[in-house]
């Protein structure tokens, strides 16, 4: 059975609740002789500033270095609203992207069908929904220089922030999608808005040349930006995966996000480059959401954001995508069965808590 290294950083408010049924889930996978797991865990956020007045430790990025997968729950809170800057606890996630060099953000969005009343769109668009939308994640608009506030001479101001992309980052983040696509349903659909970017003009290059050499086999369409936000609003059913840039994809990704329900149900990975020998890649799973602090405590939270967590890392970091089928059908079987948290829960329905809804899911990976 093989072995895999896992490490587990809860961070802050509901991060840790949430972490602790994942590791239920770790343990029964272990028990059942599906895998086995070496789990580290470690500091970060605001407890690791308590701890040590840094956002993360060197110690702690060494073994996030060493991990197969890193599990992170949320950090933040109001607690540490005046620590320095550059300790200030989503430091600690900033750090871990870019050392790990993590340039590409998956986000799935499902839409279970016992929640599709939960969704603001009417239950036949979104039922059944099952899409994941591919963000690059460190370049583009939110890093380009210069980025600054200049006070020209008339005295008025000027604020500048530089969209830019090179064709290698524009390759490897395709290359993630088509990739996920021929795990899926085959079909890669690429938001940019070349009508009036440049940056647009080159993504939609070399997105095709990479399309036409290595993965003629997979649908490629091209589709503006804008157009795509109100395509996944009035028909989402029509994609598999969303390929976009860094702006683009924090809306998009958004948008697809609440098609889907509750904050609490919402898992994402953020991977980085293969390494050519080994061919594995350095990943980092975690929830969408923060970290709660009005519900921290209490017993109160949605594990299954951060349990899909767990699926995807199943599924993209130790190649055991029928443990992640089981796990993802375990989930949507507890939903089925009337299982909800308060975050899901309508009117008049009794929620269960955080330990409740984990305890659910093992005991229907038991029955499989
Ligand atoms: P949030 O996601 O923590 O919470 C937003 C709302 O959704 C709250 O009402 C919360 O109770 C609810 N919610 C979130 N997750 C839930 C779950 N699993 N189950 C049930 N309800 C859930 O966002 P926020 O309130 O804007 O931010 C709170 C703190 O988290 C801030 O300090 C923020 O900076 C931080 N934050 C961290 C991350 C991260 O660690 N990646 C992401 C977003 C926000």
């Amino acid at each position: 059975m093989a072995t895999f290294k896992l490490l587990l950083l809860p961070g802050d408010g509901i991060g840790p609740e949430v972490t602790r049924e994942v590791e239920k889930i770790v343990s029964w996978f272990g028990k059942r002789g599906i895998a086995s797991f070496e789990t580290e865990r470690d500091l970060v956020g605001g407890a690791a500033y308590d701890a040590g007045k840094v956002a993360i430790t060197d110690d702690a990025m060494k073994r996030a270095q060493a991990a197969d997968a890193v599990l992170f729950g949320a950090v933040g809170g109001p607690k540490w609203a005046d620590v320095p800057y550059e300790h200030r606890p989503e430091a600690g996630l900033l750090r871990l992207r870019k050392e790990l060099g993590l340039f590409a953000n998956l986000r799935p969005a499902i839409c279970y069908p016992a929640l599709a009343e939960a969704s603001s769109l009417k239950r036949e668009v979104v039922e059944g929904l099952d899409i994941v939308i591919v963000r690059e994640l460190t370049g583009g608009v939110y890093f380009g220089e210069p980025k600054e506030i200049v006070t020209l001479e008339n005295g008025q101001k000027r604020g500048v922030d530089t969209q830019l992309y090179t064709s290698g980052e524009i390759e490897r983040i395709a290359r993630v999608a088509f990739e996920l696509a021929r795990q899926r349903r085959n079909k890669v659909s690429s938001a940019e808005k070349n009508n009036v970017m440049k940056t647009g003009v080159l993504w939609k290059q070399v997105v095709t040349k990479v399309h036409r050499d290595e993965y003629p086999d997979v649908e490629l369409e091209h589709v503006l930006a804008d157009n795509c936000a109100m395509q996944l609003v009035r028909l989402p059913k029509q994609y598999d995966v969303i390929v976009c840039d860094n702006l683009f994809g924090d809306i998009l990704s958004d948008v697809a996000a609440m098609l889907t329900g509750s904050l609490g149900m919402l898992p994402s990975a953020s991977l980085g480059a293969e390494d050519r020998e080994s061919g594995k890649r350095k990943a980092l799973y975690e929830p969408v959401h923060g970290s709660a602090p009005d519900i921290a405590g209490k017993g109160l939270a949605n594990p299954i954001a951060m349990i899909g967590s767990f699926a995807m890392a199943l599924r993209y970091s130790f190649g055991l995508g029928e443990a992640a089928d089981m796990l993802e059908r375990a989930i949507s079987d507890v939903l089925a069965s009337g299982a909800r948290t308060k975050d899901i829960a309508g009117p008049g329905t009794n929620a269960v808590g955080t330990g409740e809804m984990g305890d659910a899911i093992v005991k229907e990976l038991e029955r499989m």
